[in-house]
């Protein structure tokens, strides 16, 4: 099976505004086995999107439309549907009452124009839309399928997933089963991942294994596909087993799980707190951590000390040591965790962060990407384990895979792993 997909709006075709609707449902297209035989982007014409409407449903079983639905002149997304249709609009009356709701709930008249939004064709149906006042349609055009649904990204999503999703199981299962399902992995390059997988990566293998990476994170996609299923299900499982066992201990979850998530999990298991002391980082570990819902429990609080002055006096980082040896040193970045957990009230494990983010700042022995992580817990108060990087990119891209070693780092602490293959390889000599 395939699908069209077009997205329509003024933004998207004068290039204002960044098409990342058709990309973001193609993705899911392709999990639930459904290829994709082109997007369009059109701008707010109504002829012109009723032609594109008119040949998509030639073109695919599945149309799925996105944008126009708002409730302004240009939004004629609807009207276009009904003209392809020969059909015309009349009022959902759910769709009103529920729109009036939202507008008092905020306190707000309605307008009259955002009564248009709970206008429909004849003989489509409606799609409620719990996340906004633009309810989606869904029509059948011909041998097609379509779904119109709102151009605003977190609404489209969710009524993708609630009312578009769904219907699509079914279809695919005509011609077996599709399963998906994502390790995700940080601390080793794709190179290094795609050795370990090895053979699992052969294009014509079903479940199919494939690698994609997004800021430093590499996702592994398991793909499998069978007539029923169970086969499905079972060889997914078989396969997700064997990235698994090849990728550990670098593979902190599957599909959504976070590595702050999988971090949070162990401290909660273990019963302790931590605490973070950070430089360079300027607080996103920290941040990172208390993104997941429940940190409070194993989050005792943390300390953004960036001047060396700070570092002494929040910290009691010795000015002789930051003096001979530099602030972005593996006795200072020691020193700041053995602090943070001195005095950081309730916790028992500390990260500490220090390092050249750039772009100035780096020098011949330190240049930028010179970061030092250590890891101290209270079991072994008077020691700290270190950790020295030299990271590549940006200065975003260097804090980001900072903070990320570092919640790594601490990872496979709790689980008693080496924490060796975050090591950077010893430095090429030079003559
Ligand atoms: P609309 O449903 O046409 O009223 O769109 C509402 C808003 O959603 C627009 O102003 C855009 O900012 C956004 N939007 C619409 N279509 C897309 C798209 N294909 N990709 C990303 N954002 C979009
Ligand atoms: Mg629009």
């Amino acid at each position: 099976m395939h699908a069209v997909i077009l997205s329509i709006g003024d933004e998207l075709a004068l290039g204002q505004t960044l098409d990342t609707n058709s990309a973001w449902l193609a993705a899911r297209l392709a999990e639930h086995g459904i290829g994709c035989r082109y997007h369009q982007t059109l701008a707010d014409d109504r002829a012109a999107v009723t032609e594109a409407i008119t040949r998509a449903a030639d073109d695919a079983p599945l149309v799925l439309i996105t944008g126009g639905l708002g409730p302004t002149e240009d939004d004629l997304t609807r009207d276009a549907l009904a003209d392809a249709l020969g059909k015309p609009l009349i009022l959902d009356e759910p769709s009103l009452a529920r729109i009036e709701a939202m507008f008092a709930r905020r306190g707000r008249p309605m307008a009259q124009r955002n009564r248009v939004q709970a206008m429909h064709p004849a003989t489509t149906r409606v799609i409620p839309n719990p996340n906004g006042t633009a309810p989606g349609i869904r029509a059948r055009l011909r041998r097609a399928t379509l779904f119109v649904m709102p151009g605003v990204p977190s609404e489209m999503r969710a009524m993708f997933k609630d009312a578009v999703a769904p219907e699509l199981d079914p279809a695919a299962g005509q011609r077996g089963v599709i399963l998906t399902a994502t390790v995700n992995t940080f601390g080793r390059g794709e190179s290094d991942v795609a050795q370990l997988l090895a053979e699992l990566m052969d294009r014509d293998r079903n479940p199919k294994v494939g690698t994609t990476v997004t800021d430093g994170l590499i996702t592994v996609r398991i793909r499998s596909e069978a007539a029923e299923h169970d086969a499905a299900r079972q060889a997914l499982d078989e396969t997700l087993h064997e990235v698994e066992r090849r990728l550990a201990p670098f593979a902190f979850g599957r599909d959504d799980r976070t590595l702050e998530e999988a971090v949070v999990a162990l401290l909660r298991a273990q019963g302790l707190a931590l605490t973070t002391a950070e430089s360079c980082t300027g607080g996103l570990v920290a941040k990172l951590v208390t993104d997941v819902p429940g940190s409070s429990e194993v989050f005792a609080g943390g300390y953004v000390c960036y001047a060396n002055a700070a570092k002494q006096a929040m910290l009691g980082v010795d000015a002789g040591l930051l003096a001979a040896e530099g602030a972005v040193s593996q006795p200072v970045a020691e020193q700041l965790a053995r602090g943070a957990l001195a005095r950081c009230p309730g916790a028992s494990v500390a990260l500490a962060v220090t390092g050249i983010a750039g772009p100035g700042g780096g020098t011949h022995d330190k240049p930028v990407g010179t970061v030092y992580v250590a890891l101290a817990s209270a079991d072994a108060a008077d020691q700290a384990e270190t950790l020295p990087l030299r990271l590549t990119g940006n200065r975003q891209t260097i804090r980001d895979r900072t903070a990320k070693t570092a919640l790594q780092m601490l990872r496979l602490h709790l689980l008693g792993e080496s924490l060796d293959p975050l090591r950077p390889a010893p430095a090429p000599r030079h003559a």
